[in-house]
């Protein structure tokens, strides 16, 4: 069956607030979360502990109800239409969904019928699966025998079976060594190629730069901010540019240049070497570069580097991720 080339949102979410009700205290998860995700991208759900990203992500795949505010998964409200948002969706949630005493196929299998597949359509689509995640072989042993990451593959094939157009994933890597990382990150990107919209929970930066288009960082029940990784990091505090000359004694000269140049924000120097902020470094290296060579300056080496999604993170929610990751 094709996929639907719609475009427009696939994750629509406006207005959303929970508060929890134990016997002795009231937690506001959600204190009105609006974001928006265009269909066949990757959206990197990020903030710290408790921020509400968990609470988010149960409205939208129905686990759980908002009080106020209304969301659509694949054009169908959360809330009045909670099976069909089902039929659209894959869930990978953080904790293992295999069995690991059936085979790799049994589960797909299994995963298939409790979609209401019928068990024919159910074996072709495993058997489609296996091989596309390169784990035919293996779908002959209990999935217990499994890899690490083999096992989070297979849960990610589980949730494909029924074909959803949304799929999320929380925290798909963690725990996982650094070549199945690499691994997961690559199937990540085939599926969003293939079209599928993924909303994507993770503790890694590095993940949420490499894989997600959009960010939305989370805090106290609220989106603090959102935006493309580069956007973001980009309103910080803009780029570097690192010169390093050929000569020692042309430094001087090369700071005079610089220092006048429009856009250059900061300049430092040390012994043969210039650090120039500037606001967007790709639009600015041209002229610098330019700038040098018309006053004879002759350079070793050049570097633009950004701020990096660590930095946003601390700005706008507040703490280190190596904080978060370690609290
Ligand atoms: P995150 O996934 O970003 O860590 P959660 O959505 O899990 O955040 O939690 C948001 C807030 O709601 C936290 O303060 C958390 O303690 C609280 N919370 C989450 N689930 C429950 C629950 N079932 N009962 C009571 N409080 C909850």
């Amino acid at each position: 069956m094709p996929r639907t080339t719609r475009s427009g949102p696939a994750i629509t979410v406006a207005g959303l607030t929970k508060t929890y009700r134990t016997r002795d205290r009231e937690v506001r998860a959600l204190d009105g979360i609006d974001l928006e995700v265009e269909a066949g991208t990757v959206m990197g759900l990020l903030g710290p502990n408790g921020a509400g990203k968990s609470t988010t992500v149960k409205i939208l795949t129905t686990l759980a109800r908002a009080d106020s505010g209304t969301a659509t998964v694949a054009g169908h409200d959360v809330a009045r239409e909670a099976a069909a948002v089902r039929r659209a969706i894959g869930y990978v949630s953080q904790k293992p969904g295999f069995d690991p005493i059936g085979t790799g196929k049994e589960n797909l299998v299994l995963a298939g019928r409790v979609y209401g597949m019928p068990a024919r359509g159910a074996r072709a689509r495993a058997d489609e699966l296996l091989e596309r995640f390169g784990l035919t072989e293996a779908g002959r042993r209990l999935a217990r025998t499994w890899s690490g990451g083999m096992q989070r593959k297979l849960d990610v094939a589980m949730s494909l079976m029924h074909r959803p157009q949304v799929l999320f994933l929380d925290e798909p890597t963690t725990g996982l060594d650094p070549q199945a990382r690499a691994d997961m990150w690559a199937e990540i990107e085939r599926l969003a190629a293939d079209g599928l919209t993924v909303l994507l929970t993770t503790h890694y930066l590095e993940e949420a730069d490499h894989l997600a288009q959009q960010l939305v960082i989370v805090d106290q029940g609220r989106v603090v901010v959102s935006g493309t990784p580069d956007g973001l990091k980009r309103s910080l505090s803009g780029d570097a540019i690192s010169v390093s000359l050929a000569e020692r004694d042309d430094l001087p000269r090369a700071y005079g240049a610089l220092a006048g140049l429009d856009g250059v924000t900061e300049l430092a120097r040390d012994l043969d070497t210039l650090r120039a902020r500037v606001d967007d470094g790709a639009l600015a290296l041209p002229r610098v570069m330019g700038t040098l060579d018309a006053a004879g300056v002759r350079l070793a080496a050049v570097t633009v580097s950004r701020p990096s999604l660590d930095d946003v993170y601390l700005r706008y929610a507040g703490r280190t991720f190596a904080a978060e990751v370690a609290a």
